[in-house]
């Protein structure tokens, strides 16, 4: 393995910046920042940051199905345990598993005290879906299948009326910047002054995941992984990059984007047939439907291969229409656009990537190995997921995290004195390889996608991983200058990360989780360990492997 990456991205002298100051400082508005930002003491100071023109705009604001919790008197703590166990097949980290599960309802009823409006069945009670890998109902939703943006709703208007928390758009966050081993905030592209650093007492990542580094994703166009790519650059301990989640359902029309077809549809009774009209999942898994994602994923890949097809379908035809439209009039309304009803017409889906288990490691508060580094949401990797993700676990570790981070972060930044916050230190960084001026950046980011799909996709195996790592490879040595605007830093930042999910994915030889080798079909004892990432002082990247007992 022989990867290197740069200490920054961009040239800059601090003397000739402007500067701006804050307590903490939080890069990314998806529900993850957001929650931690209202978790910090109301006496400090917090800038929000985000590179979008929308404060909403995430994969927060997507996620449709609901969040996971034990939110029923005949459900269990230990239930949900046990599934979130299972499907992370042997890689969880139990003591985190049990305090977000544990910790989860309190933290659902604070966000229903913060105004968010679940769907409620006709006694008042909370209405509880059931998705893949779930033994109960025990998923909360919102409008049907808005929950994600009815999370953000609240939290935006929670944060609008805080006195102590800006957010600022359309804000680049380049690089971390580090004196002696400690993280004091970050330079940031304003897209209206440009270049400026955010000192901050501690600073915050949350910017979450990394599917667009795929041609077929259901993520948010912010999703290039820049939050691990800037950890990484900084000096933070990375892990499982090679276990990154495909949704099996993404609806697959010619000229649509990539929208995901929730869970929930399958958790409802939906059932997926081939071309021929065949249900198919039973042969392949005793769950059928309802199996774990990379199951599920896997079978349809394996189904579309055998019918020699480029789909296969989801069908509601035979449930009962009202209660479908009343359930999923998102999916309805998208799904209407190309003419597809779904109470009776087949909707065509295939595998897309869409959520990233590994990230930046971090402990039970959300703190990295790099002293005033935090890190919360999808860009961490807490060990709640191990090798793949239960349903609907996500939004329920951002906000777990969300408040342990927010309130350790505010801790934190009070043992930091004034006099050490407000010194400007001498920082600079001078990019040596000028950039190439005819590269044409959207040509590279769709090669970029296309070999990702190809090479660490839902089926991986040596030789096309090799390939694949010698086309990134190539593409890096294009892209090393310096670049000057926020497309060519998604890019550098996607290069980046890609190399690492396919190192790992590489030497992982063995099929776990959201990671399937072909040649490794099973999963193999040896390979009871996690793979983490680290950069040294002279820019090589190290791999290390941490044995589970
Ligand atoms: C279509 C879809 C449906 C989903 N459904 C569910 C579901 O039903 N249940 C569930 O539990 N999970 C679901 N998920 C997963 C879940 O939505 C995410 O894991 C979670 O919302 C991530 O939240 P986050 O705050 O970590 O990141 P995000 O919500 O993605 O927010 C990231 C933020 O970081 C900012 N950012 C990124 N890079 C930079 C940068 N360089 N500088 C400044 N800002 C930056 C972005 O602009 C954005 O504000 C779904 C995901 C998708 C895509």
């Amino acid at each position: 393995m022989n990867i290197n990456s740069p200490r920054y991205l961009t040239s800059f002298n601090i003397r000739e910046l402007p500067h701006r100051f804050t307590d903490i400082l939080i890069i990314g508005s998806g529900l993850a920042g957001l929650r931690a930002a209202l978790a910090v003491s109301k006496e400090q100071r917090v800038t929000v940051l985000t590179k979008a023109e929308e404060i909403e705009a995430s994969n927060s604001d997507r996620a449709q199905g609901g969040i996971a919790s034990v939110l029923d008197p005949t459900d269990a703590f230990s239930k949900h345990i046990a599934d979130t166990l299972v499907a992370g097949a042997d890689l969880c980290d139990e003591e985190v598993v049990t305090r977000v599960v544990t910790e989860g309802p309190e933290r659902i009823q604070e966000m229903i005290q913060m105004g968010t409006q679940f769907d409620l069945q006709k006694d008042g009670t909370l209405e509880l879906g059931r998705e893949g890998g779930h033994g109960m109902n025990r998923v909360a939703h919102a409008h049907g299948d808005a929950t994600g943006h009815e999370l953000m709703r609240t939290l935006v208007e929670n944060v609008k009326k805080a006195p102590n928390i800006q957010v600022h758009t359309q804000c680049y966050t380049l690089d971390l910047l580090t004196f002696e081993g400690r993280c004091v905030g970050a330079i940031v592209n304003d897209s209206v002054i440009g270049k400026v650093i955010y000192w901050a007492r501690q600073t915050i990542v949350a910017t979450g995941g990394i599917g667009q580094l795929y041609r077929e994703t259901t993520n948010s166009p912010v999703a290039t992984g820049d939050g691990i790519a800037m950890a990484l650059r900084a000096g933070a301990k990375i892990k499982d990059m090679e276990f990154v989640q495909f949704h099996p359902t993404v609806l697959y029309v010619a000229g649509s984007s990539r929208s995901l077809i929730t869970e929930a549809i399958r958790g409802e009774g939906a059932f997926l047939i081939d071309k021929n009209g065949c249900r198919f999942m039973p042969e392949y898994d005793e769950r059928a439907e309802l199996a774990p994602r990379d199951i599920v994923s896997r079978s349809i890949v394996a189904q579309m291969v055998k019918t020699n097809s480029t789909t296969v379908f989801l069908t509601l035809a035979h449930k009962d229409p009202e209660l479908i439209l009343h359930r999923f009039p998102g999916i309805a309304a998208i799904c209407a656009h190309f003419g597809i009803d779904i109470t009776k017409d087949p909707i065509p889906v295939r595998p897309g990537a869409h959520y990233m288990m590994g990230g930046i490691e971090v402990d039970q508060e959300g703190r990295t190995n790099v002293p005033g580094l935090w890190a919360i949401g999808e860009v961490s990797c807490t060990g709640l997921h191990g090798a793949n993700r239960l349903a609907s676990n996500s939004l329920l570790e951002a906000i777990v995290y969300g408040v342990a981070a927010g309130v350790g972060a505010s801790k934190a930044a009070q043992t930091i004195s004034d006099e050490q916050h407000l010194r400007v230190l001498q920082i600079s960084n001078q990019v040596k390889t000028p950039r190439n001026p005819v590269l044409h950046l959207q040509d590279i980011k769709n090669t970029l996608k296309s070999v990702m799909w190809r090479s660490a996709g839902v089926k991986r195996n040596a030789e096309l991983l090799t390939e694949g790592l010698e086309s990134l490879a190539q593409l890096k040595r294009f892209m090393q200058g310096e670049q000057i605007e926020s497309e060519g830093w998604d890019l550098q930042n996607m290069l980046q990360i890609g190399t690492i999910i396919m190192e790992a994915a590489l030497l992982r030889e063995e099929t776990r989780g959201g990671h399937t080798r072909t040649e490794f079909p099973d999963r193999r004892p040896e390979w009871h360990k996690h793979l983490t990432f680290q950069r040294q002082e002279d820019g090589s990247v190290m791999v290390e492997t941490e044995e589970l007992k």
